[in-house]
């Protein structure tokens, strides 16, 4: 087959990348704290034959390694982020903490990354023996959890500069990324107050709690009148005591606004901070507000889903031993058995394929050992991600492996165990053999990529506005 160099050349070289996936599993290091992940993967990466540069548009931990000149120039996409609380030994089948109360990579992150460089690496490779002429980027995204740094780094433009970016992100099917999703942006409301005697002598005293509540009430009244598929939620991060008989002088509350645009979440955050102002008024309490982080919505590029699939089916499927395969269906018990996930993919086909291969011996299988076609443009998942900054400058793809039993839940110890184990590695190898025959293609098929160019270029017309406001710096979510 055409990209079998691909296949082989990964095959060949797939343990070191295995390797290092699994101390980056070790450091599990939190959003915008990735020092010593970044340092690993810029002296791997340096070793490989790239030249990389750290630090770039101002985030510490971010980082690009580049071969080749000329264009096409493909970037593909880094995460290399933890999440707190979720320490965990990889490879076993109970919740055991691996460093206690530490941090552990319940998203698979760790895999994400090397997947990512894996299909750098053979690229590079693959650029060396064709011949042919191209760049390939490994971009290091930290803080994918919190901070996100992507949408930072498109504040500054810097995605306009590639042809195409191919991602991956661990799942429980083989299948690639399509249609939108929901843009995000979070603010935290700081409401400074004036303490006072409750009963004594509260005239004294402004209440910052009731800053919190009358806010909260102003935007309960906004829900009968923003768009329909917008969401706003909240969580009261302090709630100035528990002394009821203080007049609170400090409250604050953290916000979420959630729009399938940008452009509306960011007309929607205007009206909840004016509602923040407003209760600051009423309440005789002066209000602060601080930007945490905001990601647009996904555009769909359908041409680079048809390559991406492609390349999914092209690419070698893992063969799974019976012990990796007892493994998935072992931590699929923990949480109920592996079950019918069918609801969280696109109507049609996908869910046609699905059903048709999702069962054996009558039971739900553990590990989805087959490819699911992608949805179209109209297919839609509610949560959010910086790769849709990315997807507002430059044709974007994201191809999805089962590096999880099915149904896994989120962010859970099942996730970090998976995420260092031989059944989750294979799906990380097979991601990196997609992603790099998805850049071969792009570079071998010139009309191809002019096609998804055009294509990128319709559905991103009304332009892009960033959720990051003017002057806003990356925030380490435990700071908040
Ligand atoms: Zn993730």
């Amino acid at each position: 087959m055409k990209y079998d160099f691909i296949n082989d050349f990964l095959s060949q070289n797939s343990e070191q990348f295995v390797t290092a996936a699994k101390a980056i599993h070790g450091f599990a290091e939190l959003s915008l704290k990735e020092y010593k992940s970044c340092d690993f993967y810029c002296e791997l990466l340096s070793k490989l034959g790239f030249t990389v540069t750290k630090g770039v548009c101002g985030v510490e931990t971010a980082f690009t390694a580049t071969y080749g000149s000329g264009s096409p120039k493909i970037a593909f996409l880094a995460e290399y982020d933890a999440l707190a609380g979720l320490s965990q030994v990889g490879g076993i089948t109970v919740k055991q903490e691996a460093v206690p109360g530490g941090n552990g990579h319940g998203c698979g992150h760790n895999m994400l990354g090397m997947g990512a460089a894996a299909a750098a690496y053979a690229t590079m490779h693959w650029l060396k023996e064709t011949g042919k002429q191209g760049t390939v980027v490994l971009v290091g995204c930290p803080g994918e959890e919190g901070g996100a740094a992507k949408a930072f780094m498109a504040k500054q433009n810097f995605f306009c500069d590639f042809d195409a970016a191919v991602t991956w992100h661990p799942g429980d099917v083989n299948t690639i990324s399509a249609g939108g999703c929901n843009a995000c942006i979070q603010t935290q409301y700081k409401f400074y107050g004036i303490a006072a005697h409750a009963a004594g002598c509260p005239e004294m005293g402004r209440s910052a709690l009731d800053a919190v509540e009358m806010m909260n009430v102003g935007v309960q009244f906004l829900r009968e009148h923003m768009p329909q598929n917008a969401r706003i939620h909240y969580a009261i991060t302090n709630s100035g005591g528990v002394s009821p008989n203080v007049v609170q002088p400090y409250a604050s509350v953290l916000y979420m606004v959630r729009s399938p645009l940008v452009k509306k979440a960011v007309e929607l955050q205007k009206r909840v901070d004016d509602i923040a102002d407003g209760a600051a008024l009423m309440s005789g309490c002066k209000v602060e507000k601080c930007f945490i982080d905001g990601t647009s919505d996904t555009i769909h590029n359908e041409v680079l889903c048809d390559v991406a699939y492609d390349a999914l089916l092209m690419a070698d499927a893992p063969q799974y031993t019976k012990a990796e395969l007892d493994f998935a269906k072992a931590i699929s018990e923990t949480y109920g058995g592996a079950c019918d996930i069918s609801e969280y993919l696109p109507v049609g086909k996908a869910r046609e394929v699905y059903s048709a291969n999702c069962k054996q011996d009558g039971a739900y299988k553990a590990v989805l050992d087959f490819t699911v076609p992608h949805g179209d443009a109209d297919s839609f998942s509610p949560g959010s991600t910086d790769v849709g900054d990315v997807s507002y400058q430059t044709p974007t793809v994201q191809v999805y492996t089962a590096c999880f039993p099915a149904g896994a839940p989120g962010h859970s110890w099942q996730n970090v165990s998976c995420a260092d184990s031989s059944f989750g590695y294979k799906g990380m190898i097979y991601a990196a053999k997609a992603m790099a025959i998805t850049a071969a293609k792009l570079y071998d098929e010139p009309d191809t990529l002019a096609k998804a160019k055009s294509e990128f270029a319709v559905r991103t017309e009304g332009g892009f506005v960033s959720p990051i406001p003017d002057g806003a710096k990356p925030v380490v979510p435990e700071m908040i």
